[in-house]
């Protein structure tokens, strides 16, 4: 058996705010295996972009592990945490975040040039990524020239450039429509199975979680 691809165990996050300490996360825990796609879901303000950001090594949290692919993270440092965010853990936000300066092909190919990847294999990797979402014709267009939804797909694609083991998405079709929204979680979801990858996606709507293999709750500062 490979190790689960994330295990949070126990986490917790407090923030402090005008004095006052907010408990966030209280204790939560969750088992990855590789492979599997989770919906997140729970109210506006209970987490789960804080819950994301430490499982996706942007943020530490104030107590409890997070364990990416087994390897345990509270022990890294800052430029181990940065390299296995790199090489193990796409991400995607709710807003595309897209170089505005750069082609659809290019923000593929950037984070797979930083690491070390060929500008040539990086091109062609882009090429086929961009291609599996529908936008082989558009792979020279900048962000500004592509719709919502597009802008959406190449910030999927780029998630996915550097081969993670593990999709993190926060509410990635939340500024859509919903038909648009259907359809760029579809194509994300098709992606995550085909290439084997575990997700755990935050989302509002019962209808995209009902898609994925299980739901896990947000409230109250745990997980359910
Ligand atoms: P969700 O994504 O479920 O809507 P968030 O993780 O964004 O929830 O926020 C959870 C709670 O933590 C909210 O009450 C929010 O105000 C608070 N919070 C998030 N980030 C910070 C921060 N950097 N400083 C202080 N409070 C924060
Ligand atoms: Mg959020």
């Amino acid at each position: 058996m490979s190790d689960p691809a994330l295990e949070l165990a126990g986490v917790t996050r407090d923030f402090e705010q005008g004095g006052r300490v907010l408990n966030v996360l209280r204790g939560a825990s969750l088992g990855l295996n590789a492979g599997e796609v989770v919906a997140l879901v729970g109210p506006s303000g209970s987490g789960k972009s804080t819950l994301l950001h430490i499982a996706g090594l942007l943020e530490r949290p104030t107590d409890g592990e997070v364990r990416v692919g087994g390897t345990a993270c509270g022990a890294l440092g800052d430029s181990g945490r940065t390299a296995l965010r790199r090489d193990a853990i796409g991400f995607v936000y709710q807003f595309h975040h897209l170089l505005p300066e750069f082609s659809a092909r290019e923000n593929v190919m950037l984070p797979q040039m930083i690491a070390g990847i060929s500008r040539r294999a990086a091109r062609a990797r882009a090429g086929e990524l961009l291609e599996r979402v529908g936008l082989a014709e558009r792979a020279g267009h900048r962000p500004g020239q592509l719709s919502g939804g597009e802008q959406q797909r190449v910030a999927v694609v780029r998630a996915l450039a550097n081969r993670p083991r593990l999709l993190l998405a926060d509410e990635p079709t939340g500024n859509l429509d919903p038909e648009t929204s259907g359809q760029v979680i579809d194509e994300l979801l098709a992606l995550v199975r085909g290439e084997g990858l575990a997700a755990l996606i935050a989302t509002h709507n019962p209808d995209i979680a009902a898609r994925m293999d299980r739901t896990v709750t947000l409230k109250d500062g745990v997980l359910n």
